[in-house]
């Protein structure tokens, strides 16, 4: 009894003793940590540059370069320098935050995809070129992972049996490669990015809904907390049926998605899913005679308008796809195009391809260029703005001949009227008849109800309660990490250089003492830096190069941190401080001894 006491009492001590030492250790990493994240310029590499880089054609490149937080080492591949990954660990965190509140649980799938995965859901073909593939020592062909559909469809087929294991939505944050056509725009569209992917797995319909909703929430609350004023747009699925999807878009001049928007009642709609209201149809005009007119070598829309002077308006031009092996005539007005995802969809096919100039011939009986509807034996479906067009030109199925005056019913025969084309200047909202504006957006994001696809062609099923397998119902979720960085500048600069929000500015505050020479006010900064480090949550650089005050307050503009604590003459004269907002130019004098409670407040009140 006596000597288990006394073991016990050894053991307590020994206990009491490894605690005290895990706290001194944590207090002293923890101490350490403050000491070395706050910044001095000097210790740091933050290299600006005056002018912009030739390579860069948008202002957010631009920035991001003369910034110092990127440098391009090979076409679509960056580094990030150390204020540049400051900005993308704030971000990345935002994104683990609102992805852990939603209930997704983090994983870390590799790089390194084998192929037989991407053939097994068919998508070897669907990526073709933009998948980069190598050959490792063994022969084997590997692909660097442009998404994780499959990974993660494999890992759950293999792991997840029961319904009782649903939901589930797994996420990770991690680099992708795609070798796109046209890399630019720095890392707004780059062949190696970091992406937020994620990916839900549901026993129903209902689930997805959900799981759908959760992700969509997080999306907004993560993209606000990024400082992004941003829009929901309804995509295309890619799927038929007309799933759901929708994109996250930051409206700007340089995006490269067009988007269709309904001032007055709020659609939105990205190009391939908008839809306008039917065009009106003419019932007065009168249906004049046909007449056969030769247009030589005149082949293009804008060539036989501009040779008849017609308004491409007032023309139809004949397209000649092949689905399912049989020749189809697709009539268009001349200033629409065709938009295949929806030509796709009535047909009941993922590709459609137009017809070789062999085809064309055959069907027409003319040169291509020459194609109209007149005498065809094929099936003819017809844009709906075709269809209420009266005494329009096209073209006659003889060489170098255009036909006026051409009427549907009276002159050829519409086998179906259809939405096929993409929305044009003019068009009206499908909800309250208001002109939709057609305009241009960045995607950061997209959420995508992919019901079955994956689970199917990978069989990953699960048992439900009666014990009969079912596929799982999948989303899939991805969000543009580096884009939302990119974005970010490109809504948030003027000329003096970016402007952070709060939430990702790699520094806070910036410390400026305006002369390193003069003793009362370099021990002025060092006193307000240590004061501002202690303040947790509020990070602070401190510009300690020899240089002229000048280039000093250019260089913290530049970099964008939004408060600039300056120590300069009035220090000199009154023992005041200058502190100066980046974003509206404000500035307010403080003493010394204020600055802290200041800053804190100022932090506060602009977060
Ligand atoms: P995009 O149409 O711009 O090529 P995507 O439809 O191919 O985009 P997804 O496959 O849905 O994009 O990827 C999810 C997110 O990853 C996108 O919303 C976008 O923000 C980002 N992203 C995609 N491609 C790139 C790229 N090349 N560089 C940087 N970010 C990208
Ligand atoms: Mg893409």
């Amino acid at each position: 009894k006596c000597t288990r006491s006394g073991k016990a009492r050894l053991a307590t001590t020994l206990l009491n003793v490894a605690e005290c030492l895990i706290v001194t250790f944590c207090n002293f990493t923890n101490n350490f940590i403050k000491e070395i994240l706050p910044m001095k310029w000097t210790q740091t590499l933050i290299p600006t540059l005056k002018e912009s880089p030739s390579e860069a054609e948008i202002d957010s490149h631009k920035l991001m370069i003369r910034a110092g937080l990127i440098r391009r080492i090979t076409a679509g591949a960056y580094a990030y320098l150390p204020l540049g990954t400051l900005v993308l660990n704030k971000v990345i965190n935002i994104v683990r935050e609102e992805m852990n509140r939603a209930g997704a649980i983090e994983v870390f799938l590799p790089a390194l995809q084998p192929l037989h995965l991407l053939e097994e859901s068919g998508r070897l073909a669907v990526f073709g070129e933009d998948l980069i593939t190598f050959k490792d020592r063994h022969g084997k062909i590997s692909a660097l992972g442009p998404t994780h559909e499959e990974i993660i469809t494999d890992i759950v087929r293999n792991e997840v049996n029961s319904y009782r294991q649903l939901p589930m939505t797994f996420y990770q944050i991690q680099t992708k490669f795609r070798d796109e056509t046209r890399p630019r725009f720095g890392v707004m569209r780059s062949k190696e990015f970091i992406m937020k992917d994620a990916y839900s797995f549901d026993a129903d319909y209902e689930g997805l809904n959900k799981s759908y909703q959760l992700m969509y929430d997080a999306y907004c609350r993560l993209f606000t907390r990024c400082g992004l004023k941003y829009i929901i747009v309804e995509a295309d699925s890619g799927a038929m049926g007309g799933d759901v999807s929708h994109e996250f878009m930051v409206p700007s001049p340089v995006g490269e998605d067009v988007l269709i928007l309904c001032p007055k009642c709020g659609y939105s709609a990205n190009r391939e899913r908008a839809e306008a209201a039917p065009v009106p149809a003419e019932n007065q005009a009168t249906l004049l005679p046909m007449k056969e007119v030769a247009t030589p070598g005149k082949h293009t829309i804008l060539e036989v308008g501009g040779f008849l002077k017609v308004s491409p308006s007032l023309m139809v031009k004949t397209m000649i796809y092949v689905a399912n092996g049989q020749p189809i005539a697709v009539l268009l007005r001349g200033d629409h195009e065709v938009n295949e995802t929806k030509l796709g969809k009535l047909l009941g096919q993922k590709d459609v391809t137009l017809a070789d100039h062999k085809a064309i011939e055959q069907v027409t009986g003319a040169p291509v260029g020459f194609a109209g509807p007149m005498g065809l034996k094929i099936k003819i479906i017809a844009d709906q703005a075709v269809s209420v067009l009266r005494n329009f030109v096209a073209g006659a199925n003889k060489a170098d001949m255009h036909t006026l005056n051409v009427n549907p019913e009276r002159d050829f025969k519409i086998d179906q009227v259809a939405n096929l084309r993409f929305v044009a200047q003019g068009d009206r909202c499908t909800n309250c008849n208001h002109e939709l504006e057609i305009s241009q957006g960045i995607e950061i994001g997209h959420v995508f109800k992919l019901g079955t696809k994956y689970s199917d062609a990978l069989k990953a099923v699960y048992l439900d309660a009666n014990g009969k397998s079912t596929s799982m119902i999948m989303g899939c979720y991805g969000i543009g990490v580096n884009r939302i960085i990119a974005s970010l500048i490109e809504k948030s600069h003027d000329e003096n250089g970016i402007i952070w929000p709060l939430s990702i500015t790699p520094y806070h505050v910036a410390v400026i003492p305006i002369n390193m020479n003069d003793a009362a006010i370099v021990q002025a900064a060092n006193q307000i830096y240590a004061d501002i480090m202690g303040v947790s949550g509020i990070d602070v650089l401190m510009d300690d190069r020899d240089h002229r005050p000048g280039v000093k307050f250019k260089d913290a503009d530049l970099i964008g941190v939004p408060i600039k604590i300056i120590i300069g003459k009035k220090f000199v004269e009154t023992k005041e401080v200058e502190i100066k907002l980046r974003k509206s130019g404000e500035s307010f004098l403080a003493r010394l001894e204020d600055v802290k409670a200041k800053v804190k407040s100022l932090v506060e009140t602009l977060s």
